[in-house]
């Protein structure tokens, strides 16, 4: 029989209330018992939902109080050394790694966190040394095993296979994770062993790494792992595998382990279907992932069902299970409890991650016998019918917009030397020029002004008085610390991707659509599903009226496209490409309104530039070409004299200095303070031509820097890239800081500014 099965669930809540339990127990206001019985709720929750919903394969562990590695980390025993005193694994080390501690005369800091894989989940780094050791503690994982028995449904365990674990790791010394191989292997047998004689019969090891491009030494510790697991018990182990096609090589490795099943993304992967079918040996199960576990659209049954059939055909009904692309994790949590902000139309094309174990299960059914669901076959038919026409979907003249984009339109008229020059006469910057990134400290008095507003206490005209205040202040202060292109701060906008969504054609938004990013910290990204278009300006208001209470040259500020379709949930019916360049001209018309309205310097922010690289290599380019593309074809509507900018907010520039190149923006600032200029040493080796604005303090933490080490840095840039195509600015956007920090920081980073004009006045002399 065809089995629906699952390989995760949310775990914050249907209404967050473990966030909101976590954080009053953070701040003292809850105690520790109160956390665990509402997460044992929300467990007890998911179980049941699950089991209703038909699943038969339901997984346990897949719950964490912060962060499924973490516990992993736990489970292992290898806890970095500086939480030695907090003892045995209880709730103060278990935070103390997540958070960091600074509670009774303590002082350690966080483990430090790194994107899950393509994901905006974010998971505690795993930190290694040759010395370390592995010592099972398989307490959690065997509870909710028995917690999930008891209340009676056997469950499948959900680990992070031990290969994975190395490489989400890392060394303090930088060498090989694989090392520990041997030293891990152990306590996997062991866990295994344990959860096989409290009664598992399947445990799904996930092994995402595989889909990763790797060397023929991971590939053996691969053999060498599962060689030793699987000996250790008679429990089935199901490796699984998510976010993208399993490279040939790999597949090869993995279906020649001694396991029972594989689970493969036909979402993502969709490309590997005959591959994976092909290459499955008679001893494994394919759990095929065929519901997209990372998005928000009703899943299509005809062509997930043209998959399944063929699965079934090559391998018989019984090693063939349903199953979601990848944990439903990446989901949120129920489209029932939409009732405001989303409109029957659209609900009737989407699929939360409670609606996704109904449509696991009706496909489960559907492989066995069509006609026992041709009521649920019928009704996602015609809903995806009624999506393909709807007049909310598709603008010709958007697509047509798109489709007869000629080259010259993503180019600027002059090359970059002759835009500097006229440039530089228009703007009358001195050397050395100062500015910041656009954000200024959003202070509970800003936030509760804009709360006060939504909820209709605080009326439109006087919320914008209250805006254009803050504004005028913000302005005056940079005036006052003499920075030479300044912003206006943006405190009208809640948050730098909502904001333009609110404003352009094609994007809905939800009111509890929370996707856990991190710990308690949850996002609630916005929708894309219909074509994107400009419906008149965004920014344009509050530029000029910005520019209008100044002299100095002011920013306009603009979230670029490829930022805009990541951090939110893109269409499935057309390719990204095709979205971010939808995207690309709208942001093209705000540019184009900004520098009619007499706006010389523009920045259009890529934060998530590099986030939305493929996680294989071979994909790269492909990418980075329709990135790059998209980014210019945002930009390259203006005249030579109106200046460019652009942020990237990270650090590593290596692999994709070329596309930073063909962006071609007047200036580029990224985040350097805490790579002590290092990564400049990318700019250097390609001889990046244009302007460059290094950050020189780290934003994300009160600190203030010091003059002296502000300008280190400046003299390790000016080291590595011509003086004459520095700027000199913060990190990222001073979005999340006080003010006190804030105006040391701003000062001290003019003053290094002068300082070092100065010197180069005297050298050029
Ligand atoms: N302009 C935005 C800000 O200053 C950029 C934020 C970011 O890069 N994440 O807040
Ligand atoms: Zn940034």
């Amino acid at each position: 029989m065809v089995l629906a099965t699952n390989l995760g669930y949310p775990r914050i809540g249907p209404k967050r209330e473990l966030k909101k339990a976590l954080e009053s127990y953070w701040k003292g206001q809850t105690p520790f018992a109160d956390v665990c019985n509402i997460a044992k709720e929300l467990r007890l929750q998911n179980l049941k939902v699950q089991k209703e919903a038909g699943i038969d394969h339901i997984p346990s562990n897949d719950f964490a109080m912060y962060d499924q590695v973490l516990d992993m980390i736990c489970t292992l025993g290898c806890i970095p050394d500086r939480y030695k005193s907090y003892g045995p694994i209880g709730p103060d080390l278990y935070f103390a790694m997540a958070r960091g501690d600074q509670s009774e005369g303590r002082d350690v800091h966080a483990m430090k966190m790194k994107k899950w894989f393509d994901t905006n989940y974010h998971y505690m780094v795993p930190e290694f040394s040759k010395d370390t050791e592995f010592k099972l503690d398989s307490g959690k994982i065997l509870g909710e095993y028995k917690e999930a028995k008891d209340a009676g449904v056997q469950t499948r365990p959900v680990i992070i296979g031990p290969v994975t674990f190395l490489l989400l790791g890392k060394m303090d010394d930088g060498s090989d994770q694989l090392a520990l191989l041997d030293k891990i292997i152990p306590a996997y047998t062991q866990l295994v062993k344990e959860l096989s004689d409290e009664g598992a019969e399947w445990i799904q090891i996930d092994e995402p790494a595989l889909v990763l491009e790797q060397n023929d030494a991971v590939l053996d510790a691969y053999k060498k792992a599962y060689d030793a697991i699987s000996s250790a018990s008679d429990a089935k182990l199901l490796i699984s595998t998510y976010f993208d096609s399993i490279p040939a090589k790999n597949l090869a490795c993995v279906t020649s382990l001694p396991v029972n099943g594989l689970h493969a993304d036909f979402v993502r992967g969709e490309a590997q279907v005959d591959a994976v079918i092909n290459a499955l040996p008679d001893s494994f199960v394919l759990s095929a992932g065929v519901i997209n576990g990372r998005n928000i659209w009703k899943a299509n049954f005809e062509k997930a069902l043209t998959i399944l059939k063929k699965a079934t055909a090559k391998l018989g009904n019984d090693r063939v299970w349903v199953a979601p692309s990848c944990s439903l994790l990446h989901s949120p949590y129920d489209l029932d409890l939409e009732n405001t902000r989303l409109d029957d139309e659209l609900k009737g094309w989407m699929a939360f991650a409670k609606q996704k174990l109904s449509e696991i299960a009706v496909l489960a059914k559907a492989c066995e016998d069509e006609s026992s669901v041709s009521a649920e076959l019928t009704a996602n038919k015609e809903a995806h019918e009624r999506r393909a026409t709807s007049s909310r979907i598709h603008n010709d003249d958007v697509k047509n917009r798109v489709k007869n984009a000629t080259p010259d339109i993503t180019k600027r008229k002059s090359p970059f030397s002759e835009r500097k020059r006229i440039q530089s006469a228009r703007l009358g910057l001195p050397s050395l020029p100062t500015t910041t990134i656009g954000s200024f400290p959003q202070t509970k008095e800003v936030r509760e002004a804009r709360a006060k507003n939504r909820r209709g206490d605080l009326s439109d005209a006087d919320y914008k008085t209250f805006l254009q205040e803050k504004t005028k202040e913000c302005i005056r202060y940079q005036e006052e610390i003499d920075l030479d292109v300044l912003v206006h701060g943006e405190f009208e906008r809640n948050d730098m991707v909502e904001y333009f969504g609110e404003q352009l054609n094609g994007f809905a938004f939800t009111s509890n659509g929370w996707v856990q990013s991190y710990g308690s910290r949850c996002a609630k990204p916005p929708v894309i599903f219909g074509d994107v278009s400009w419906d008149g300006p965004m920014t344009v208001e509050w530029a000029k009226y910005s520019q209008s209470v100044t002299d100095r040259p002011m920013k306009g500020m603009l979230t670029g496209p490829i930022t805009i379709l990541q951090w939110s949930f893109y269409r499935d019916d057309q390719t990204r490409e095709a979205t971010a360049k939808q995207i690309a001209f709208a942001i093209r018309d705000e540019v184009e309104a900004l520098e009619k309205a007499g706006i010389k310097v523009i920045q259009i922010d890529e934060a998530a530039f590099r986030e939305g690289l493929p996680l294989q290599k071979a994909e790269w380019a492909e990418y980075l070409r329709w990135a790059v593309e998209s980014f210019k074809l945002s930009s390259c509507v203006v005249a030579d004299e109106t200046q460019i900018h652009t942020h990237m907010c990270y650090s590593e520039f290596n692999d994709i200095i070329d596309s930073v190149g063909a962006m071609d923006a007047d200036v580029t600032t990224i985040e350097t303070s805490r790579s002590q200029m290092e990564l400049l040493d990318a700019f250097a080796t390609f001889k990046y031509p244009n302007d460059l604005g290094p950050g020189v303090y780290d934003i994300h933490s009160p600190r203030v820097p010091s003059v002296e080490e502000m300008t280190t840095l400046m003299r390790k840039a000016m080291e590595r890239v011509p003086a004459a195509q520095l700027w000199v600015n913060p990190d990222c956007g001073l979005k999340t800081r006080g003010w006190p920090e804030t105006k040391a920081a701003l000062e001290a980073m003019v003053e290094v500014a002068k300082t070092l004009r100065k010197e180069l006045k005297k050298e050029a002399a």
